[in-house]
């Protein structure tokens, strides 16, 4: 290709490669266990790609509805009518998108214009900042303080202003694996009571929650539910990151706004995939069970790392688990996750990549959805530390 004398003026000029790519491709290169980027290494349950080829040879190949299949609406309509006690239209009220991070960005398009605040909680999962900024917006930082990360609501009031268009939340958080309370969305629904403020609610590890904990879905509260935009993903749920796809729910004013985006964004989402997903959601206990499953995996990954260096913080849900290094380097966290790739053979997310001014508190994260084995080899390398 020719170098171009092209001037670009780049609209995410601080923006590089995501934290995750970069440590995936560092695990590759070092042939180290990649416990950095969020996905499972081991296969989906096989009757999901039996009923996915199903609608294939059954002829559901061509372009779905805009808003996604009618029996992938109702189901995802009827497990939130069962677990939060509030039922969505599932024709005007429903969307089914292509995973979680396109949701996330068609909401912000739909509702934040230039100059409008959207007030987002840090660490931060790494999509909203650059999807706000994408738009014209500016978002606003609001803290969940290391260990606990908790949300200062005090911190919180004194951010919302005239401008402010929107909230994002997400709990289970990502990276923390914190989890928000009965009371935190009291102090959200008395912050936004008598705004306009849109909720965005990322609950993509909605059913991931541990030691007997509920979720708190802010569909659960009919007065946020009706000022917020819902997102989920079927990747986490169902262990299929690769196929990329999730959905919104939300009042029919909201998705209406929604949609517009929607349809010129993506338009829709594959068929087959939507159809199979469809017919496997029919058994409840594939995501009701899912908490257990990853608590097992938790315990275990933390029991194996109890004789390491490693502190490690609570882990309340996602599949997340965090842990400071204090004990064994003084790097900061980028260098000693690279460290750790290259040296130890185990890939971690360092946390200051979801810190826009890059705070560090010596913490990384590993990933625990994985194999047994996996965690244990890991956990192993991490021991000798
Ligand atoms: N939000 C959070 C908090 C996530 O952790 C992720 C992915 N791990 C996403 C959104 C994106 O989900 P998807 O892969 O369905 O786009
Ligand atoms: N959400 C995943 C994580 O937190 C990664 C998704 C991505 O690579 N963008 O690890």
């Amino acid at each position: 290709m020719p170098q171009s004398s092209l001037r670009i003026d780049a609209k995410l000029p601080r923006v590089g490669t995501t934290i995750f790519t970069v440590m995936s491709r560092l695990a590759a290169d070092c042939g180290a266990i990649n416990l950095s980027q969020g996905f499972p290494d081991f296969q989906p349950d096989a009757s999901l790609f039996a009923a996915t080829l199903q609608a294939m040879h059954d002829g559901r190949n061509q372009y779905p509805p805009m808003a996604g299949v009618a029996e992938l609406r109702a189901a995802i309509s009827d497990k939130v009518a069962a677990l939060y006690g509030v039922r969505y239209d599932s024709e005007s009220e429903v969307t089914v998108t292509a995973g979680a991070t396109q949701a996330l960005f068609t909401a912000i398009a739909a509702f934040v214009r230039a100059g409008d605040e959207v007030v987002v909680f840090e660490p931060v999962y790494d999509s909203y900042m650059p999807a706000i900024e994408t738009v014209g917006g500016k978002a606003v930082c609001a803290t969940l303080r290391f260990p606990d990360y908790r949300p200062d609501w005090t911190q919180v009031r004194a951010l919302l202003g005239p401008r402010t268009r929107m909230i994002i939340i997400n709990s289970p958080h990502n990276p923390t694996g914190s989890v928000w309370s009965a009371e935190d969305l009291d102090c959200l629904a008395e912050l936004t009571r008598a705004t306009d403020i849109v909720v965005l609610a990322d609950e993509v590890y909605e059913h991931i929650v541990f030691d007997g904990a509920s979720h708190y879905s802010v569909c659960s509260r009919p007065e946020l539910a009706a000022r917020s935009l819902v997102v989920s993903s079927f990747g986490k749920t169902y262990h299929i990151t690769g196929w990329k796809i999730g959905y919104v729910v939300g009042s029919a004013g909201l998705m209406n706004e929604f949609r517009k985006v929607h349809q010129f964004n993506v338009f829709t989402v594959n068929t087959p995939c939507q159809v199979g997903i469809a017919e496997y959601m029919r058994d409840a206990s594939r995501h009701l069970g899912l908490a257990h499953f990853y608590e097992q995996k938790r315990n275990f990954f933390r029991t194996q790392l109890q004789a390491s260096r490693f502190d490690l913080l609570p882990c309340a849900g996602t599949y997340f688990q965090l842990a400071s290094y204090r004990r064994i380097s003084d790097l900061p966290d980028i260098e000693f996750a690279r460290w750790l790739t290259r040296e130890a053979g185990v890939a971690a997310i360092p946390v200051s990549a979801f810190h826009h001014a890059g705070r560090d508190d010596g913490v990384v994260r590993f990933c625990f959805a994985k194999q047994d084995t996996t965690l244990a080899a890991a956990a192993e390398r991490l021991r000798g530390l």
